[in-house]
């Protein structure tokens, strides 16, 4: 059985015993957060959050990008969160690669250079990158300056979330 075989048998055994249809659209803690796609890094469980509660948006890196921007605005604007959290963790892949070396090695396995993604966003400096994504937040002119924005690092080996100060 492929996994996406075994995931819509879950499914059924999850739907059998579903009870949340009641929920409604705008996140009831009014919270959206930025975090990074890693396996390993289970927002709802490490944050306390239930189903209903708030926006998770999640990429490589846990990163504000264009796309996370937009959401991140659609979430203030049109479904009322008031906070935002952006979550980077300590082991993260995107230290592990250069974003060149990576288009170089992509061009040279399928003989086509894409426009995109324009870029990955590889970084070195796990604190600098959480204060740049702050920051990315904090300027955008369609974001109220009354947002908490508050940016961590996910620790894979305890669990906890210490707080990078912008
Ligand atoms: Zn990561």
């Amino acid at each position: 059985m492929s996994v996406i075989d075994e995931i819509l048998k879950a499914n059924q055994a999850y739907a059998a015993q579903f009870t949340l249809g009641h929920l409604s659209m705008p996140p009831a803690r009014r919270l959206a957060v930025v975090a990074c796609m890693d396996a390993r890094l289970s927002v709802e469980h490490a944050l306390g959050l239930r189903p209903g509660d708030a926006h998770i948006i999640r990429n490589a890196g846990g990163l504000v990008t264009d796309d996370a921007l937009r959401s991140l605005i659609l979430s203030h604007h049109l479904l009322g969160t008031q906070e935002f959290v952006i979550i980077e963790h300590t082991d993260c892949g995107m230290v592990t690669f250069k974003d060149d070396e990576l288009r170089v090695r992509l061009q040279r396995q399928t003989g086509a250079s894409p426009e995109t993604p324009a870029a990955f966003h590889a970084f070195s400096d796990l604190e600098e990158n959480v204060r740049a994504q702050i920051r990315k937040v904090r300027s955008h002119p369609w974001i109220s300056k009354e947002i908490p924005v508050r940016g961590f690092i996910y620790d894979d080996k305890t669990g906890l979330l210490r707080e990078v100060t912008a």
